[in-house]
């Protein structure tokens, strides 16, 4: 018999070279989910064999965190006088360039590229001073961000490397897609396809008209369909109008930022873009936020070693300096302490909440006005309130689990973490119905707890006394033991890895090459 080997037709999945730019990321910098996100999605993409690379500006606080960092290019800034302009100091002999450092991702072989210069060798964090101020030239600073992630992905550089992709993350990083346009329209050359990710739209990058002129954008740009926003002009709009394809980190707020109430003066845009813009829920990193493995907390568990969460809270309740009463609900929250997550909301039902059986444990850090009115209702019930103020990647493990529930009263949120991790942890989350929290929290109605959908508890309204009502609704559901149990258990079996939602960033991918092919983006570039 003629022995043939047949081989097996396999169906190759796309294989994209891949810029990933962002402003923050996890463990390098990080102040909310977008360090977070910008860690977990390039593992997974590359564990999905993409060959992918991560820009960040070199904060003094990052290249301080890399392991074998070395220097692997030098960039030339464009356009004389440009780098003055920027607050660079400019030697006249000589163009500017910045220097690319290349390190590692922590635990992964993804590349990360950092752009040094003397416009991120600051102390603070990314966006602020030490004295929490923001940096002045925050616009100035994020611009050369996007003008080296041109250079790098057109293959300009001495890294012999072109991105077929590149993917952007909030304003920040919003005139890497005008740029790259400008690339196409104005050199006839072709250019990566982009993607325009939003982790936060009340976050836009509005700068003056001077500045404006000062960043050598063409003129013919400033007007309101494309960069003009309300006399100043916006990057996040830039990311907008331009990219290829855009999303948000979930289904619900992808449709919540085309109404007025969420999209901050953009949502006639994101309705316009509807066809283009997408959700893909956020996961989480199935590995760092593992209660049976996780060396941050006191006693480790799983479903199948429950009985041991009780030791956490113990030992949580002894962190904060509360009574170690077994059988009190504990409630934790981890936040930045702003009127997104709703603190006000909280703040506003704190005296009747506190009437209710109730223990208490806050971290975070953010607005003054908020965190004095927490100390106040803190230093009156100090046996059922404790506050942390302060940025604590270690306590937030304790608190997810330690606590029974976990309270996220946000006003809107994007994706939200912290939710995901509660169910991992077997936390009940109490959430309002909004963005990401809609799509991951089931609510514990009569039915869903009888069909076993459950997973947390779940309400609507802002205003009056909802949120007591989900508190005490939660109360008289930690007091049946069983039916708390069945619920946590519920929680903990979601799947909320980041692999599903690689394989929808891949086609999302393969829809802005298809979109950069078919379509030109009408602009007056
Ligand atoms: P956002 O990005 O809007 O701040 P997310 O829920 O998406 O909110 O992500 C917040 C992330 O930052 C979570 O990982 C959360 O645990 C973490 N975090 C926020 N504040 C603190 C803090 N004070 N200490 C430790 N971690 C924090």
């Amino acid at each position: 018999m003629n022995k043939k080997i047949v081989k097996k037709n396999k169906t190759t999945k796309p294989k994209y070279k891949i810029l990933f730019v962002s402003s923050e990321l996890h463990p390098f910098a990080k102040t909310g989910g977008l360090g977070d996100v910008c860690n977990s999605l390039p593992k997974a993409l590359k564990a999905l064999h993409q060959d992918i690379k991560i820009l960040i500006p070199a904060y003094p606080f990052a290249i301080q965190k890399a392991e074998n960092i070395k220097q692997v290019a030098t960039i030339d800034l464009p356009g004389e006088g440009f780098p003055g302009k920027l607050g660079l100091p400019v030697d006249n002999d000589k163009a500017h360039h910045v220097n690319i450092l290349e390190t590692k991702l922590p635990g992964s072989h993804v590349k990360v590229w950092m752009v040094e210069s003397e416009l991120y060798n600051r102390p603070g964090t990314p966006y602020f001073d030490d004295k929490n101020k923001e940096w002045e030239d925050n616009d100035f600073r994020f611009a050369l961000l996007n003008y080296i992630a041109v250079e790098i992905a057109m293959g300009r550089t001495s890294l012999q490397w072109q991105a077929d992709i590149v993917h952007s993350n909030d304003w920040q990083t919003g005139l890497i897609s005008v740029l790259l346009e400008k690339e196409y329209i104005r050199k006839k050359t072709t250019r990566p396809a982009t993607v325009f990710t939003i982790h936060n739209m009340a976050h836009m990058g509005v700068y003056s008209r001077e500045r404006f002129d000062t960043l050598e954008l063409l003129p013919t740009l400033w007007n309101h369909h494309e960069l003009e926003f309300h006399d100043d002009f916006s990057f996040i709009k830039g990311g907008l109008v331009f990219s290829d394809r855009v999303n948000t980190v979930s289904p619900t707020y992808a449709q919540e930022i085309q109404h007025e109430e969420f999209g901050y003066g953009l949502s006639d845009l994101l309705a316009y873009r509807n066809e283009r813009l997408s959700g893909i829920l956020n996961g989480i990193d199935m590995k760092e936020w593992n209660p049976a493995k996780d060396p941050m907390i006191k006693k480790n568990y799983s479903i199948k070693t429950i009985n041991n969460k009780p030791s956490n809270k113990t030992a949580l309740q002894k962190h904060f300096k509360l009574p170690q009463k077994k059988n009190t609900l504990l409630l934790g929250l981890v936040a930045r302490l702003v009127y997104q997550k709703g603190i006000d909301l909280l703040l506003e039902n704190m005296e009747d909440i506190l009437k209710l059986p109730v223990q208490i444990v806050i971290l975070g850090s953010g607005d003054l006005e908020l965190e004095s009115r927490l100390h106040r209702w803190s230093s009156k019930h100090p046996e059922q309130l404790q506050l942390q103020i302060g940025y604590d990647e270690q306590l937030s493990h304790l608190i997810e689990a330690g606590s029974d529930a976990f309270l996220m009263p946000s006003r809107f949120e994007p994706c939200g973490l912290n939710q995901l991790y509660s169910l991992r942890y077997g936390t009940i989350p109490i959430v309002r119905k909004t963005g990401g929290l809609a799509d991951t929290v089931v609510h514990a109605s009569k039915e869903n707890l009888s069909n076993r959908s459950a997973t947390g508890v779940v309400f609507q309204e802002t205003e009056g006394s909802t949120i007591l009502d989900a508190v005490n609704l939660t109360c008289l559901l930690y007091q049946n033991k069983d039916a708390w149990k069945k619920l946590m258990i519920n929680g903990m079996k979601q799947e909320f890895s980041w692999k599903e939602s690689a394989k929808q960033y891949l086609e999302l991918y393969t829809q802005a090459i298809e979109d950069r092919n078919k379509y030109k983006i009408h602009s007056s570039l």
